[in-house]
């Protein structure tokens, strides 16, 4: 007799994708690259423990050893699961850029930005911003480097965050959150980003890329012949967010005048308070693009500090 709950626990957790790569999906989509001599290196853990022990468990169901850790960028929902890995697998190596070690080594300094550099209060001390803190073994500075035996093509893709990485492998590319599925854009509104002219180009780079295969750290895996509309899609809900950002400095404010007036313009439902201090963090971001271009300018006032759109 088959039993169906059986069934699906038994149902494999990792699904391949090419012979050498395969990923776990999810809310973060964790990637996996097959070393080819039993051992495997995860690209991101996901969120927390249970995200740890989650990679933990597909890695020993599908007869592999952890043997590294590719961090693409700090945010919480890309550590949160090394500390449970690097304490209980032995030997794994955790690989970050040279920007983003600092914050996946020190956690606190995502609630810290967030909070203008002052202290953060409870609210943004969630793992949600805060993941535990583990140590970065090896700095990864070049375009290409050896992990595990591995050699590994690195892709710049900041913008989304100060230093990320994508990785690319055996016709797949690791794009972390260098896209995002149309349905999360959707979601989310104001794709979030620490430098907007960054992440556009980011987006270039990915579009010139010849992979088969594309993961993006939240939404569905792509296929090349689909990268180009999704890629399109992410390029609009950023000229859509700097659009809203311009448009609210018909009156001047200061940024979160500015917040306050996008978030109604877009009709966003923001719930949370970690959620709320992200998407300010991202209009701060698109302030600081339409300055660059000229299109806005931040002046001091009698008020504080007061955006100003051009004539
Ligand atoms: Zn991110």
């Amino acid at each position: 007799m088959v039993d169906v709950t059986l069934d699906l626990e038994n149902m494999p957790l990792l699904h391949p994708i090419t012979s050498h790569t395969a990923y776990i999906p999810g809310a973060n989509n964790l990637g996996i690259i097959l070393t080819g001599d039993g051992g495997a290196i995860a690209v991101d853990t996901g969120l927390d423990k249970d995200t740890g022990r989650l990679v933990r468990r597909a890695l020993d169901e599908a007869g592999l050893q952890l043997r590294a850790i590719i961090s693409t960028h700090h945010h919480a929902d890309h550590i949160g699961g090394n500390d449970y890995l690097v304490r209980n697998l032995p030997g794994v190596v955790v690989h970050a850029s040279r920007l983003e070690a600092p914050f996946i080594e020190n956690p606190i300094l995502e609630p810290i930005y967030l909070t203008l550099g002052a202290s953060p209060p409870s609210a943004l001390r969630t793992k949600w911003l805060m993941a535990k803190g583990a140590p970065v073994h090896q700095i990864i500075d070049e375009d290409a480097v050896d992990i595990a035996g591995v050699r590994l093509e690195i892709i710049p893709l900041p913008g989304h965050s100060l230093g990320q990485i994508g990785v690319a492998f055996d016709g797949v590319c690791f794009a972390a959150d260098g896209f995002f599925g149309s349905e999360i854009l959707v979601k989310h509104g104001v794709p979030y980003a620490h430098d907007v002219a960054a992440q556009i180009a980011s987006l270039e780079r990915l579009a010139m890329r010849d992979e088969r295969w594309f993961l993006p750290g939240h939404g569905g895996l792509t296929p090349r012949n689909e990268l180009e509309d999704t890629l399109r899609a992410n390029q609009y809900a950023i000229e859509r967010a700097s659009r809203a950002v311009r448009a609210a400095l018909a009156e001047p404010g200061d940024t979160l005048a500015v917040a306050r007036r996008v978030q109604r313009m877009l009709a966003l439902t923001i719930t949370g308070l970690p959620q709320y201090a992200i998407f300010v963090s991202a209009v701060a971001a698109h302030l600081s693009y339409l300055e660059a271009q000229g299109d806005v300018t931040l002046v001091m006032t009698d008020e504080g500090a007061v955006w100003r759109g051009g004539s």
